[in-house]
């Protein structure tokens, strides 16, 4: 049995009985850091971090029966023991401050410290949702400027900010696309995705109560233009294109896309999470995009990550313009101005309601207006032509050791594709992204896009420099010779991680997300 002490410490940690470089029994501490148990196992309940004064036993009960008769089980510490069971825990996870996060289409960049400084001023952060508009126009005045960068960068007359997520937000832009079916009388049933998008775009048309059905993709990693043409017709409602795509590559076709899409009577829905590879660049609108979401949490920095917090903007066609959702912010001769449903009147009596309870999300917009003012327009280009040339650096110092699908295609957008084609009998992609945790680093994205066999997905991004890289393209190029060669040890790794190889499986289909005190249960 593993039952920790105190101090956490473990006798005889790893299931599979295998030690590792100690004595037969280690403690799962290793080099400076303190193997670390839950709180509720290191805690005792007859231990407090606070002192407090002794209750007046003499005084009336003024509860009326209503006070607490069992423990409620909370773990007590001592305010040292507390802080150093946190940041224990911190020091077991990897985090962008810490090294390059691979991972493709996440778009995992720096956060500037700028942007938190300008996010924790007060007259920002401490904002209530509810306060009086003649007390917030500062912070309306924010949501309006970020609202105009963002039309003028996608070249796009409408956006709804309130989405909280790219997901969120890919809602919001299919319920205005159903609403304006609606509205001219012509329901339609079916939603076309390309094989190769995220898994939130069928999600999203699914929820919405579509139907959703594939778009094939040619050998070379795009939409095939002719099997599209060929299914477009009086049932397809819009088809949901992500551009640049999942396999990191620019749809070429895109305008002649949208205009069959648009001559057979649908709308063209554009995920927009891989914008940070054209931003400055190209203007969605200009391709003829009728709704796109933003994720503001990638392309535009602002930490993300562990279901923290995001903001996904939608922008809007003249076409679906009217039936963008409430609330949203307009400037007059007397200041901002915070449209709702109240005061919409008949000129947004068509939007289709809310997506949200409030405006959005306060403290990604801060940061992502801090983030566009500080690079401004150019420098924003300049991002992305950078992010552009880390992924071709990858995709080409890679691609003799690992299979690049789509290397012929031409240059990769902001992220490189792999496969495990080429990996010894027995070895896979998940292997390899395990032995790459020993070398230090998060692992890419892994079996996305599904496209590809044992994908791998690397999105270095703008903010990493050229010995960053290099350092990475090493690490890659030792565990992937390990994995073509059949190295063994690649199949038990990581070993140098707090937690070994863990069994995603049952983690996933049996997760034990509560502690049950095995006193009680
Ligand atoms: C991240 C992402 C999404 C979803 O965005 P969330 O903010 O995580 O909901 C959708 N599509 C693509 C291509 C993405 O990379």
């Amino acid at each position: 049995m593993n039952a920790p002490n105190k101090s956490g410490w473990k006798p005889e940690m790893t299931a599979d009985g295998e030690t590792i470089g100690g004595p037969p029994t280690h403690t799962g501490n290793r080099a400076l850091m303190l193997d670390e148990a839950l709180i509720f196992e290191i805690g005792d309940r007859n231990t407090t971090g606070v002192d407090l004064p002794q209750p007046d036993l003499a005084a009336p009960n003024r509860l009326g029966g209503l006070e607490r008769k069992a423990d409620i089980g909370l773990p007590g510490l001592s305010e040292p023991e507390t802080v150093r069971h946190y940041t224990r825990l911190s020091r077991q996870n990897y985090a962008i401050d810490l090294g390059l996060f691979p991972l493709g289409s996440c778009t995992m960049k720096h956060n500037p410290r700028l942007n938190e400084k300008v996010a924790r001023l007060p007259g920002f952060a401490d904002l209530h949702p509810m306060a009086p508009t003649s007390t917030t126009q500062g912070a309306l005045g924010v949501i309006y400027e970020l609202a105009e960068w963002l039309k003028t960068l996608t070249g796009m007359p409408a956006v709804a900010m309130s989405p909280k997520a790219g997901a969120h937000g890919e809602l919001c832009g299919i319920l205005a696309i159903r609403a304006a079916l609606e509205a001219r009388g012509d329901a339609r049933k079916v939603v076309l995705c390309p094989e190769s998008a995220h898994g939130t775009n069928p999600a999203t048309a699914a929820f919405a109560g579509y139907e959703v059905e594939d778009i094939p993709a040619t050998p070379e990693g795009r939409v095939d233009l002719a099997a599209l043409e060929a299914r477009l017709g009086p049932d397809i409602a819009a088809v949901m294109i992500t551009n640049p795509n999942t396999c990191g590559l620019f749809e070429r076709d895109f305008r002649k896309i949208a205009d069959a899409v648009h001559a057979a009577g649908a709308l063209v829905y554009c995920d927009g999470a891989n914008f940070n590879a054209i931003v400055g660049r190209v203007r969605p609108g200009d391709l003829g995009v009728d709704a796109m979401h933003i994720n503001l949490h990638k392309t535009f920095s602002t930490p993300h990550g562990g279901g923290g917090p995001g903001s996904g903007p939608v922008v809007f066609s003249e076409a679906l313009a009217p039936f963008a959702p409430l609330p949203f912010v307009e400037k007059t001769a007397d200041g901002y101005e915070l449209v709702e449903e109240e005061t919409a009147g008949e000129h947004h009596a068509r939007s289709f309601g809310r997506m949200t309870a409030f405006h959005g999300q306060m403290g990604m917009f801060t940061r992502a207006l801090t983030y566009m003012l500080s690079h401004g327009a150019d420098g924003l280009k300049q991002v992305s032509e950078d992010a552009v040339l880390n992924a071709n650096y990858i995709l080409r110092s890679l691609e003799d050791v690992l299979f690049a699908p789509y290397a012929d295609s031409g240059p990769c957008m902001h992220e490189a594709l792999f496969g495990d084609k080429g990996f010894a009998e027995g070895m896979s992609t998940l292997d390899l992204a395990k032995g790459l945790i020993d070398e230090g680093f998060h692992p890419m994205t892994m079996y996305f896009p599904l496209v590809v066999h044992g994908a791998m997905l690397v999105e270095p991004t703008e903010t990493e420099s050229k010995a960053a890289l290099d350092q990475f393209i090493g690490a890659m190029r030792s565990v992937a010779s390990r994995a073509i060669a059949g190295d063994e040890s690649l199949k038990t790794a990581p070993h140098y991680a707090p937690m070994r190889r863990l069994d995603e499986t049952l983690a996933a289909r049996k997760p034990v997300l509560a502690w049950a005190d095995p006193g009680i249960v």
